[in-house]
Protein backbone atom coordinates (compact mmCIF):
# COMPACT_ATOMS: atom_id res chain seq x y z
CA UNK A 1 0.00 0.00 0.00
CA UNK A 2 1.28 3.72 -1.30
CA UNK A 3 0.38 6.04 1.11
CA UNK A 4 1.64 9.80 0.20
CA UNK A 5 1.12 13.15 2.21
CA UNK A 6 0.79 16.33 0.61
CA UNK A 7 0.02 19.97 1.32
CA UNK A 8 1.95 23.61 1.79
CA UNK A 9 4.55 25.07 3.91
CA UNK A 10 4.09 24.53 7.70
CA UNK A 11 1.35 22.27 7.88
CA UNK A 12 2.34 19.68 9.96
CA UNK A 13 2.50 16.83 7.71
CA UNK A 14 5.99 15.62 8.69
CA UNK A 15 5.39 15.46 12.02
CA UNK A 16 1.92 13.23 11.52
CA UNK A 17 3.69 11.03 9.19
CA UNK A 18 6.49 9.74 11.67
CA UNK A 19 3.31 9.15 14.02
CA UNK A 20 0.92 7.23 11.60
CA UNK A 21 4.97 5.00 10.77
CA UNK A 22 5.34 4.11 14.55
CA UNK A 23 1.71 3.43 14.63
CA UNK A 24 1.52 1.18 11.74
CA UNK A 25 5.04 -0.50 13.21
CA UNK A 26 3.86 -1.26 16.42
CA UNK A 27 0.89 -3.27 14.81
CA UNK A 28 3.64 -5.17 13.34
CA UNK A 29 3.76 -3.58 9.81
CA UNK A 30 6.68 -3.37 7.56
CA UNK A 31 6.60 0.19 6.86
CA UNK A 32 9.09 2.02 5.10
CA UNK A 33 8.72 6.01 5.65
CA UNK A 34 10.52 8.01 3.22
CA UNK A 35 10.11 11.65 1.47
CA UNK A 36 10.56 13.84 -1.42
CA UNK A 37 12.40 15.25 -3.36
CA UNK A 38 14.99 12.61 -2.34
CA UNK A 39 14.28 9.67 -0.39
CA UNK A 40 17.19 7.83 -2.47
CA UNK A 41 20.87 8.28 -2.22
CA UNK A 42 20.90 9.45 -5.76
CA UNK A 43 17.63 11.62 -5.41
CA UNK A 44 19.14 13.23 -2.21
CA UNK A 45 21.64 14.41 -4.25
CA UNK A 46 19.25 15.87 -6.60
CA UNK A 47 16.98 17.16 -3.99
CA UNK A 48 20.63 19.50 -2.91
CA UNK A 49 21.35 20.47 -6.01
CA UNK A 50 16.95 21.81 -6.07
CA UNK A 51 16.81 23.28 -2.43
CA UNK A 52 20.28 24.73 -1.98
CA UNK A 53 21.20 25.71 -5.32
CA UNK A 54 20.90 29.72 -6.17
CA UNK A 55 17.60 30.79 -5.17
CA UNK A 56 15.16 30.92 -8.52
CA UNK A 57 18.54 29.57 -10.16
CA UNK A 58 16.79 26.85 -12.35
CA UNK A 59 14.36 27.57 -14.66
CA UNK A 60 10.39 26.28 -13.69
CA UNK A 61 11.19 23.43 -16.59
CA UNK A 62 14.79 22.65 -15.67
CA UNK A 63 13.53 22.02 -12.04
CA UNK A 64 10.50 20.06 -12.73
CA UNK A 65 12.61 17.28 -14.89
CA UNK A 66 14.72 17.36 -11.44
CA UNK A 67 12.32 16.70 -9.68
CA UNK A 68 11.09 13.64 -12.09
CA UNK A 69 14.73 12.68 -12.06
CA UNK A 70 14.84 12.27 -8.24
CA UNK A 71 11.32 10.47 -8.56
CA UNK A 72 12.34 7.98 -10.94
CA UNK A 73 15.40 6.78 -8.68
CA UNK A 74 13.52 7.02 -5.63
CA UNK A 75 11.15 4.85 -7.35
CA UNK A 76 12.68 2.20 -8.66
CA UNK A 77 15.70 1.94 -5.96
CA UNK A 78 13.21 2.31 -2.90
CA UNK A 79 9.18 2.39 -3.62
CA UNK A 80 8.48 -0.08 -5.78
CA UNK A 81 10.95 -2.90 -3.89
CA UNK A 82 9.17 -1.84 -0.74
CA UNK A 83 5.75 -2.33 -2.42
CA UNK A 84 6.46 -5.49 -3.72
CA UNK A 85 7.46 -7.12 -1.22
CA UNK A 86 4.23 -5.95 0.82
CA UNK A 87 5.76 -3.08 3.07
CA UNK A 88 3.44 0.07 3.59
CA UNK A 89 5.30 2.99 1.87
CA UNK A 90 4.80 6.50 3.85
CA UNK A 91 6.38 9.47 1.35
CA UNK A 92 6.04 12.93 2.62
CA UNK A 93 5.23 14.09 -0.51
CA UNK A 94 5.25 12.95 -4.03
CA UNK A 95 3.77 13.64 -7.46
CA UNK A 96 1.06 16.18 -6.61
CA UNK A 97 3.96 18.61 -5.15
CA UNK A 98 5.31 18.73 -8.47
CA UNK A 99 1.75 19.51 -10.00
CA UNK A 100 0.95 22.35 -6.97
CA UNK A 101 4.71 23.60 -6.19
CA UNK A 102 6.00 23.70 -10.40
CA UNK A 103 3.17 23.75 -12.01
CA UNK A 104 0.17 25.80 -10.21
CA UNK A 105 3.11 27.55 -8.18
CA UNK A 106 5.81 28.13 -10.68
CA UNK A 107 5.27 27.99 -14.50
CA UNK A 108 6.25 24.71 -15.78
CA UNK A 109 3.27 23.37 -18.54
CA UNK A 110 0.80 21.28 -17.11
CA UNK A 111 1.00 19.45 -20.28
CA UNK A 112 5.11 18.43 -19.51
CA UNK A 113 4.03 17.65 -16.11
CA UNK A 114 0.89 15.19 -16.71
CA UNK A 115 3.46 13.41 -19.72
CA UNK A 116 5.78 12.90 -17.28
CA UNK A 117 3.38 11.44 -14.89
CA UNK A 118 1.99 8.80 -17.59
CA UNK A 119 6.01 8.11 -18.63
CA UNK A 120 8.29 8.52 -15.38
CA UNK A 121 6.04 6.78 -12.50
CA UNK A 122 5.18 3.89 -14.41
CA UNK A 123 2.00 3.25 -12.68
CA UNK A 124 3.55 3.69 -9.26
CA UNK A 125 1.29 5.77 -7.83
CA UNK A 126 -0.37 6.43 -4.22
CA UNK A 127 -3.21 4.60 -3.11
CA UNK A 128 -4.32 7.11 -0.57
CA UNK A 129 -3.41 10.52 -0.49
CA UNK A 130 -4.05 13.13 2.90
CA UNK A 131 -3.86 16.44 1.47
CA UNK A 132 -3.09 19.00 4.52
CA UNK A 133 -5.09 21.86 4.04
CA UNK A 134 -3.77 25.22 5.94
CA UNK A 135 -4.85 28.60 5.59
CA UNK A 136 -1.74 29.94 3.86
CA UNK A 137 -0.98 32.93 6.69
CA UNK A 138 -1.13 30.42 9.69
CA UNK A 139 1.26 27.67 7.07
CA UNK A 140 4.08 30.76 6.29
CA UNK A 141 4.03 31.68 10.11
CA UNK A 142 4.76 28.19 11.33
CA UNK A 143 6.87 27.10 8.45
CA UNK A 144 8.74 30.66 9.35
CA UNK A 145 9.11 29.97 13.21
CA UNK A 146 11.02 26.77 12.86
CA UNK A 147 13.48 28.35 10.34
CA UNK A 148 11.82 28.15 6.99
CA UNK A 149 14.24 27.56 3.71
CA UNK A 150 15.23 31.24 1.66
CA UNK A 151 13.64 29.53 -1.47
CA UNK A 152 10.06 29.51 -0.11
CA UNK A 153 10.03 32.72 2.79
CA UNK A 154 11.26 34.88 -1.08
CA UNK A 155 7.98 33.88 -2.83
CA UNK A 156 5.34 35.29 -0.46
CA UNK A 157 1.83 34.51 0.51
CA UNK A 158 0.13 34.80 -2.96
CA UNK A 159 2.69 31.89 -4.16
CA UNK A 160 1.41 29.83 -0.75
CA UNK A 161 -2.16 30.85 -1.34
CA UNK A 162 -2.12 29.06 -4.87
CA UNK A 163 -0.39 26.18 -3.76
CA UNK A 164 -3.17 25.66 -1.48
CA UNK A 165 -5.41 26.14 -4.18
CA UNK A 166 -3.51 23.53 -6.08
CA UNK A 167 -4.01 21.10 -3.54
CA UNK A 168 -7.72 21.34 -3.13
CA UNK A 169 -8.24 21.13 -6.82
CA UNK A 170 -6.25 17.46 -6.89
CA UNK A 171 -8.59 16.71 -4.15
CA UNK A 172 -11.57 17.82 -5.79
CA UNK A 173 -10.49 16.06 -9.09
CA UNK A 174 -9.79 12.97 -7.86
CA UNK A 175 -12.07 12.17 -4.56
CA UNK A 176 -11.15 8.15 -4.19
CA UNK A 177 -7.37 8.68 -3.89
CA UNK A 178 -7.56 11.69 -2.14
CA UNK A 179 -8.42 12.87 1.51
CA UNK A 180 -8.40 15.80 2.77
CA UNK A 181 -7.29 16.51 6.23
CA UNK A 182 -7.62 19.99 8.03
CA UNK A 183 -4.63 20.94 9.70
CA UNK A 184 -5.18 23.95 11.43
CA UNK A 185 -5.64 22.61 14.78
CA UNK A 186 -3.87 20.84 17.69
CA UNK A 187 -1.55 17.95 16.71
CA UNK A 188 -3.76 15.42 18.62
CA UNK A 189 -6.98 16.82 16.91
CA UNK A 190 -5.50 15.87 13.30
CA UNK A 191 -3.87 12.78 14.35
CA UNK A 192 -7.39 11.63 15.01
CA UNK A 193 -8.48 12.24 11.22
CA UNK A 194 -5.09 11.12 9.90
CA UNK A 195 -5.75 7.60 11.62
CA UNK A 196 -9.41 7.85 10.85
CA UNK A 197 -8.93 8.01 7.11
CA UNK A 198 -5.76 5.38 7.28
CA UNK A 199 -6.83 3.07 9.30
CA UNK A 200 -10.10 3.09 7.15
CA UNK A 201 -8.70 2.38 4.09
CA UNK A 202 -6.37 -0.61 5.00
CA UNK A 203 -9.31 -1.84 6.78
CA UNK A 204 -8.12 -2.04 10.15
O1 LIG B 1 8.25 18.64 2.64
P1 LIG B 1 8.85 19.97 2.88
O2 LIG B 1 7.80 21.02 3.10
O3 LIG B 1 9.90 19.98 3.95
O4 LIG B 1 9.58 20.31 1.48
C1 LIG B 1 10.82 20.93 1.40
C2 LIG B 1 10.81 22.05 0.37
O5 LIG B 1 10.84 21.55 -0.97
C3 LIG B 1 9.56 22.89 0.45
O6 LIG B 1 9.82 24.01 1.22
C4 LIG B 1 9.30 23.29 -0.99
O7 LIG B 1 9.64 24.63 -1.18
C5 LIG B 1 10.18 22.44 -1.84
N1 LIG B 1 9.49 21.65 -2.86
C6 LIG B 1 9.31 22.17 -4.13
N2 LIG B 1 8.72 21.41 -5.10
C7 LIG B 1 8.30 20.17 -4.83
C8 LIG B 1 8.45 19.62 -3.56
C9 LIG B 1 9.07 20.39 -2.58
O8 LIG B 1 9.68 23.30 -4.40
N3 LIG B 1 7.76 19.45 -5.81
Amino acid sequence: TFISFEGGEGAGKSTQIRRLAERLKADGADVVLTREPGGSPGAEQIRDLILNGDVDRWSPVTETLLMYAARRDHIERVIRPALDRGAIVLCDRFADSTRAYQGAGGEAPISLIKALEEQVLGGTTPDLTLIFDIPAEVGLKRALARGGEARFEAKGLAFHQRLGEAFLEIARREPQRCVVIEADDAIDAVWADVWDAVSTRLGL
